[in-house]
């Protein structure tokens, strides 16, 4: 009896020891800032959406809201949408779908759109990065271009 209760002092020991090595990991916090940075930029996107993106596009398709479009499962026929889902009928609400559809094609473009631009700026401030230093042709690490003498092995450089 005393045994078993030694053993399952050690196992919380463990347990506990385990948890904290799961929970105040820097990969965990890593992951908690992005999720924080994530919600942060959702809020943005949802802006540029609806308070840039949506009003022109509902301009130009205006008239073509497609909620009002549903069927209804059945012989009945009613005024109106509203009306339909009152008297407890069963309606395919198909337009809504169709409004979803098109929301999410224009959110995947407009984000791909973003993120292909974003891509393209890194890949301008490689390039400026790149230029600054030279590879050590002794010890391959990164010099200043214009260095005649490495930092890092103090070997000779040629220009
Ligand atoms: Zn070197």
């Amino acid at each position: 009896m005393k045994e078993e209760k030694k053993t399952l002092k050690t196992k919380v020991k463990t347990l506990g020891k385990e948890f904290k090595g799961f929970a105040f990991k820097g990969s965990m916090l890593d992951i908690a800032i992005g999720m924080m940075i994530g919600s942060a930029i959702t809020a943005v996107v949802n802006s540029l959406i609806k308070d840039i993106i949506n009003p022109p596009i509902a301009k130009l398709i205006s008239g073509m809201d497609f909620s009002q479009r549903y069927f209804v499962l059945g012989k009945n026929h009613f005024e109106s949408l509203q009306a339909a889902q009152e008297s407890g009928a069963v309606v395919i609400t198909y337009g809504n779908f169709i409004n979803a559809v098109i929301a999410f094609l224009l959110t995947a473009l407009v984000l791909f759109l973003l993120v292909s631009w974003v891509g393209k700026l890194n890949k301008k401030e490689d390039k400026k990065e790149e230029a600054k230093t030279k590879k050590c042709p002794y010890c391959k690490s990164d010099v200043h271009k214009d260095a005649t003498k490495c930092a890092f092995c103090t070997s000779e450089l040629k220009k």
